[in-house]
């Protein structure tokens, strides 16, 4: 009999977070059921970077070479100065990066990583519903249980509740009263033909042109067939609006699209074309809180830890929640014959509170790095430059981490900064 056999989970939300712990958790015999408000399970936007750190969970839950099937592995990760287009740092992903890592580093469209999650969920027996809001989620007064209230109109009972809805999360509302931080910066993304494009065909790179007050990623989805942009910039409209109180809703339109790259080499505004834009997303991640449990309830992936998009890793970050859950629940009952789920997701609270409280502030700060200006763009290509060889130091505790370690991260408000940016310290405790 599997370890969780019995054990009745219920989740909201079905983006990758909500569907990978169905997966994890029915992987172990859980009885889970998802509820997902939207009419159909679908992820905007295009393509994903997936690191080794998220390798390694799809790895555990047997998909990981349908994922490496459908998306893309890249070669390298090069970063370049968006004013002159001059190469910067280049990460290669080869033999030695994977046995560093214990894992690859693969790109893949967004829609191809959840439907993967869901189809192998629903395999292993999740039960998983569209169309249905959790309006509100109670701790039973016996302590025992949690029960939903459903859109519906039912109530729904379970042993313990992962709220995975995302970063305007009913449950964080609840729980801390909160909003989403607005950052000034906006996302356009587009993905269009790879082997049609003279000028990319052949890309078998991750690149990122990073620039003052904005940047521009590019990389292959699908085999190779897919082109994938991404352009970031600060909303000159936010800005102002700020400064009079009064934001526009349309911050970071079109208009604003067509000038945000003048600065920049022409490469990058003769690829602007081919960005969708009739849709764009305006960026903000949480503030990092240190707690995420409230009895039986716990708030996971974005709604726990939505950070800025800096490290590419707020997907990879709700993964490892989940396969944390699910483990930590597993080996709770191999030491003691049940479970106590009040223990395991304490326990779950205490290992990933400051992993991802660290990506969150390395997030904004590393934002900040990308889009300096004047002499400081200089001093940024230069430290770029020198960590040619010595990359690494600066991803260890990001891509080397293993959620079935237990390393409980330290706070990185209390050392173990990547060498080279001691000195930057005063920054990171800004953004704590
Ligand atoms: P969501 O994907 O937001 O899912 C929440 C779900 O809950 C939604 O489907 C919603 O409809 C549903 N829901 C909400 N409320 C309720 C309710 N009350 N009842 C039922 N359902 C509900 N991450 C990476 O790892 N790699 C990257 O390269 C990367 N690039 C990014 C680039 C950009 C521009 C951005 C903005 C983000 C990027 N991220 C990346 C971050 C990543 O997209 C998110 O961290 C991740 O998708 C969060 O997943 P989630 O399941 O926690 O939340």
């Amino acid at each position: 009999q599997k370890s969780l056999h019995g054990q009745k989970i219920a989740i909201s939300g079905g983006g990758i977070g909500g569907a990978a712990a169905a997966l994890a958790l029915a992987l172990r015999g859980a009885e889970v059921t998802l509820f997902e408000r939207a009419k159909v399970f679908k992820e905007v936007g295009a393509g994903l970077q997936i690191g080794p750190h998220g390798w390694k969970m799809l790895d555990k839950w047997g998909v990981s070479q349908r994922i490496t099937d459908l998306g893309f592995q890249p070669k390298d990760m090069i970063f370049r100065d968006a004013v002159d287009g001059s190469d910067l740092v280049t990460l290669t992903f080869d033999e030695e990066f994977e046995n560093r890592y214990g894992g690859k580093y693969i790109v893949i469209h967004r829609s191809d990583l959840l439907t993967t999650l869901i189809e192998a969920a629903r395999e292993n027996g999740a039960t998983l519903h569209n169309g249905i809001k959790v309006e509100d989620t109670f701790n039973e007064e016996s302590g025992t249980g949690v029960e939903l209230s459903l859109s519906t109109g039912d109530i729904f009972k379970a042993d313990v509740f992962l709220a995975f809805d995302g970063v305007h999360s009913v449950q964080r509302a609840k729980m801390h009263g909160d909003k989403p931080v607005p950052s000034s910066y906006v996302a356009y993304r587009g993905t269009s033909s790879l082997v049609e494009d003279e000028e990319m065909k052949g890309l078998k790179s991750v690149i990122g042109y990073i620039g003052p007050h904005c940047h521009f990623i590019q990389y292959p989805l699908r085999g190779g067939n897919l082109l994938n942009q991404v352009a970031v910039f600060e909303s000159k409209r936010y800005l102002d609006g700020l400064k009079i109180g009064n934001v526009p809703e349309d911050w970071g339109n079109n208009e604003e699209l067509d000038s945000a790259y003048d600065h920049c080499t022409d490469f990058i505004q003769s690829r602007l074309p081919l960005m969708w834009r009739d849709k764009w997303w305006q960026m903000a991640d949480l503030e990092a809180v240190d707690t995420w449990v409230n009895g039986r309830i716990i708030l996971l992936g974005d709604a726990a830890h939505a950070p800025l998009q800096y490290l590419a890793s707020g997907a990879v970050m709700a993964m490892e929640d989940a396969e944390c859950v699910a483990q930590y629940a597993e080996d709770f009952v191999r030491a003691h014959g049940a479970v106590d789920w009040d223990r395991v997701l304490l326990e779950v609270e205490t290992e990933r509170v400051n992993r991802c409280r660290r990506v969150q502030n390395l997030g904004r700060f590393w934002g900040e790095i990308w889009h300096v200006d004047g002499a400081a763009r200089l001093l940024r290509n230069e430290l770029f430059r020198n960590a040619e060889n010595n990359w690494y130091r600066y991803v260890d505790w990001l891509w080397g981490y293993d959620v079935t370690d237990r390393t409980y991260v330290q706070d990185p408000s209390k050392g173990d900064l990547p060498e080279g940016l001691e000195d930057y310290r005063y920054a990171l405790a800004g953004t704590g």
